[in-house]
């Protein structure tokens, strides 16, 4: 299939494609076939972590598809465990041999974890920063940081990160965030983009589905990429991967975009954890 996304430029001049395929909660043994149909199907983006447990199998699978290194675009997220400047180091390391590769596209602190390493992620971030200057990552960002999180960066910090990844999905659309993003040219990634599934059964976008003639989670994912943000989809199932792939051949109309919109229900329609609070380390 002739690729169809479009890439988007972040503030580094690098460019990222706007969509891609998300592997949270694949287990390693199915991590392999999976991004392998992802990749026969067109996707070219990835996004794992080191909490995944399965940087090794999404590096097999791209090596199994023949494919370069450069021709995918990888991004993995520091694990909360190494927040400390060496053991990020450390880490970092451990990701680029798990995937076996000598450069990430993008690398993420995955959590802010204000409450843990006593509320320091600015010494984090900076060690993201040598990384990209030593080019072992492409390009750097975070992931579920707040306004003051980002505001504290700006303040103490050289880079501006490229990407915040935040919970993003018609019941919780993270106006707030995703405004700062856009007002210091920080791209928002929005994951669990249709809320792991909890909004396809909406009333709202069921019959917006049924008037363009597409599927709910196609309608979800056009809309998110109608409003810039970056998205990847995480399945197991063949056919779904191909579904969520195909959301470049049509529009939705503002009013559509704006009953979506409408849906927000604000934090209550969180579906993952709070990261103000969330301090999660694994053992
Ligand atoms: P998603 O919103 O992508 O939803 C995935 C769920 O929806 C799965 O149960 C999948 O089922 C199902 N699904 C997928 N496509 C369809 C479809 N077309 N029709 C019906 N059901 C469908 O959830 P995720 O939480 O996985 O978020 C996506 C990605 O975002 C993650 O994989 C990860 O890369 C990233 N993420 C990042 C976080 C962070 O803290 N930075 C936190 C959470 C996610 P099945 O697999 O059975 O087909």
């Amino acid at each position: 299939m002739a690729r169809t996304i479009p890439d988007i430029t972040l503030n580094d001049g690098n460019t990222i494609p706007q969509l891609g395929f998300g592997v949270f909660q694949i287990e390693p043994k199915d991590t392999v076939a999976a991004v392998r149909k992802a990749l026969e199907v067109g996707y070219r983006h990835v996004d794992t972590a080191q909490m995944y447990g399965n940087e090794a199998e999404v590096g097999q699978a791209i090596r199994e598809a023949g494919l370069d290194r450069d021709e995918v675009f990888v991004t993995s997220k520091l694990n909360n465990a190494f927040h400390r400047p060496d053991d990020a180091r450390a880490a970092f390391e451990s990701t680029l041999s798990a995937l076996r590769t000598d450069h990430l596209d993008l690398f993420l602190i995955h959590w802010p974890l204000p409450t843990r390493y006593d509320g320091d992620f600015v010494s984090t971030w900076q060690v993201l920063e040598e990384f990209r200057r030593d080019g072992r990552a492409r390009s750097i960002g975070v992931s579920n940081f707040q306004v003051p999180h980002l505001e504290r960066l700006a303040a103490e910090t050289d880079v501006v990160p490229a990407v915040n990844q935040v919970e993003a999905h018609p019941y919780f659309g993270n106006e707030q965030v995703r405004a700062y993003g856009a007002a210091h040219d920080i791209r928002t990634e929005a994951w669990s983009p249709i809320a792991q599934g909890r909004v396809l059964t909406d009333p709202v976008i069921v019959d917006i589905a049924e008037q363009v003639g597409r599927t709910p989670a196609q309608v979800v994912l056009r809309w998110h990429v109608q409003r810039g943000d970056i998205v990847f989809p995480k399945s197991t199932t063949p056919q779904r991967i191909e579904e969520n792939f195909r959301i470049f051949d049509f529009t939705l109309d503002d009013a559509t975009m704006e009953r979506i919109t409408g849906l927000d229900r604000g934090p209550a329609g969180r579906q993952g954890s709070d990261p103000d609070t969330f301090d999660y380390i694994p053992a």
